[in-house]
């Protein structure tokens, strides 16, 4: 069974843009083979402390990666770092706050921008910092360490739609726009994803409001989806809280040795009773012994 999981995070992708703009996407979930599930962000509804929740579980109250300008390792176990204990091969094309919170801080982008380390949390690297790093090209680069390492696991860290949105707000043609393009590059890869083993999900860490910001308790800054696509998913009707996507994607991963909280109703259901009938099986077996 393959267990292989890619991370898309949309930074700054409002649920409702997503669910009225992403028109790739939402033909997936008309042919059953996408679901789009509506999360609530943690709070600050903020970028580094929310990739901290993502990518470890932990909520920024409690991680103490309470703003963007806390620069610094993170204090907790993390896909990346419970990926790497298991020996899987990890990678992220992603903004260059992600190689300060799992490999290395500060980030130094002649040090840091192409990373290729066994060693670190994040083996394979390609980190960016400017926010108007085209979409297109991180994309791009995070096919390349796919095919250049078949990682177990990838981050795809896009920052475009949240570059957008601090340029010219929410209710935006902009903003939309961003959101539209990032479907059509989506469209390119999934597919091919797929046939290589992958399950994907694909969210974002906070909303944006039309004060071309974010970080507070407004519905459109809290609001994003979570698109889920792969077998190993229920495709099921279920509540997800943002605290939940790394535990559910160390489940993916095969990960059992995590104390990441998960939704189990997100994925497949295990199949227990095959694994009872087999080991009454061998009851019975040892008793005829
Ligand atoms: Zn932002």
């Amino acid at each position: 069974m393959n267990n292989k999981v890619i991370l898309v995070v949309l930074d700054g992708l409002n649920h409702q843009v997503a669910h009225e703009c992403m028109g790739y996407l939402n033909a997936l979930i008309e042919q059953d083979r996408a679901t789009l599930y509506p999360i609530i962000s943690e709070l600050p509804s903020m970028s580094r402390p929310l990739y901290e929740c993502l990518l470890t579980g932990v909520t920024p109250a409690q991680s103490g990666i309470v703003n963007n300008d806390i620069v610094r390792l993170s204090h907790h176990s993390s896909v990346f770092s419970l990926a790497k204990q298991a020996s899987l091969t990890t990678a992220a094309a992603a903004y260059h706050w992600m190689s300060e919170l799992y490999n290395i801080a500060p980030y130094n982008a002649v040090r840091d921008r192409f990373t290729q380390d066994p060693s670190l949390n994040i083996q394979h690297g390609c980190f960016y910092h400017l926010d108007h790093y085209p979409d297109e090209m991180l994309f791009l680069d995070a096919e390349n360490l796919r095919q250049q390492h078949q990682p177990d696991f990838l981050l795809i860290h896009p920052m475009n739609i949240d570059d957008a949105g601090h340029k010219f707000g929410l209710d935006s043609s902009q903003y939309r726009n961003s959101a539209r393009r990032a479907d059509i590059i989506l469209s390119n890869y999934v597919d091919v994803w797929l046939q290589a083993g992958y399950q994907i999900m694909i969210t974002s860490d906070h909303g944006m409001n039309n004060d071309k910001s974010h970080g507070g308790i407004l519905p459109e800054e809290r609001a994003v989806p979570l698109f889920v696509i792969g077998e190993h998913f229920s495709h099921q009707p279920t509540t997800m809280k943002q605290t939940d996507i790394c535990g559910n994607v160390c489940q993916l991963l095969g990960l059992t040795d995590h104390d990441k909280s998960y939704n189990q109703d997100l994925l497949i259901k295990k199949p227990e009773r095959v694994i009872k009938q087999s080991s009454s099986i061998n009851q019975t077996v040892q008793e005829c012994k």
